[in-house]
């Protein structure tokens, strides 16, 4: 569902990443651990292509992203064939970026009616249903400052699924929530993973990387230092700064 192959990005001078290679299967899930700074984030925002890399492929579900190869030149695609690639990846935030001005029903409403111009009736429909397997089927007619932060996260990631995205990134999906809410969202997520979505995930959570991931990716400074199966990474890494950085964060 995911190739990248040397994926390189930098800002100015700033090397941020510098060769990640990684392949993702259908139905995986894949967490991405690391110090902060290390490049996770933009990783994520290049599968997206709301950053450009700078050099290496980048494949999602075998196209490639933002480009066509034509011989051996890269053409950049449209915008509205950006648009259309983008449409089936969901992301979810740390900031839950919810609309403020509409309830929770109207918020994962919004893209299926507005972007895919789907019927209103079949999207309500939808997005009810969405709404209750997030375990939100209460609070529809809530607006977001009516909802707690675990709550403005689950329709959050209603909104993202109503889109019915092939992959769903989430970038610290957790990290914003006071600790007693951050389970509920993790409860999602691992339903959503036992769905078979095909989830890229950059947490700091490593007791749900190590029950859900299939593959966990520790990035420092750029580069993967280490990637395998959890308890390969998470508890017998083979390479120092996955074991300092584990040290820190255990
Ligand atoms: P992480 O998510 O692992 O904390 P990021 O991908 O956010 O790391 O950032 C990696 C590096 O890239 C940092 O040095 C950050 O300052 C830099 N960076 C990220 N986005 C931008 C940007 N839009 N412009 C300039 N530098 C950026
Ligand atoms: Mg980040």
């Amino acid at each position: 569902m995911v190739r990248a192959e040397g994926v390189h990005k930098r800002f100015g001078r700033n090397e941020v990443l510098k060769g990640i290679d990684l392949e993702i299967q259908p139905r995986q899930v894949c967490c991405i651990v690391g110090p902060s700074g290390s490049g996770k984030s933009t990783f994520l925002r290049c599968i997206n292509h709301l950053d450009k890399i700078d050099g290496g492929r980048l494949w999602v579900d075998g196209q490639l992203v933002g480009y066509r190869q034509r011989g051996d030149k890269l053409h950049e695609l449209r915008t509205s064939e950006v648009a259309a690639q983008r449409r089936e990846i969901g992301m979810v935030f740390q900031q839950f970026n919810l609309f403020p001005h509409m309830t929770a029903l109207e918020n994962v409403m919004e893209a299926p009616i507005h972007v895919k111009r789907e019927s209103r009736s079949a999207v309500r429909e939808r997005s009810a249903k969405l709404l209750d397997r997030v375990g939100l089927a209460d609070h529809s007619t809530k607006y977001p400052s009516q909802l707690s932060g675990g709550q403005q996260q689950r329709v959050a990631i209603a909104r993202a699924l109503a889109m019915e995205p092939k992959l769903m990134l989430f970038d610290e999906p957790t990290s914003a929530l006071d600790p007693e809410l951050v389970g509920e969202v993790l409860d999602v997520m691992r339903q959503l993973a036992l769905d078979g979505m095909t989830m890229v995930v950059v947490t700091h959570e490593m007791s749900f990387a190590r029950e859900v991931a299939d593959l966990v990716v520790f990035m420092d400074a750029g580069v993967v230092v280490e990637a395998g199966k959890p308890d390969d990474v998470l508890t017998r890494p083979q390479h120092d700064r996955t074991r300092t950085f584990l040290q820190r964060v255990l």
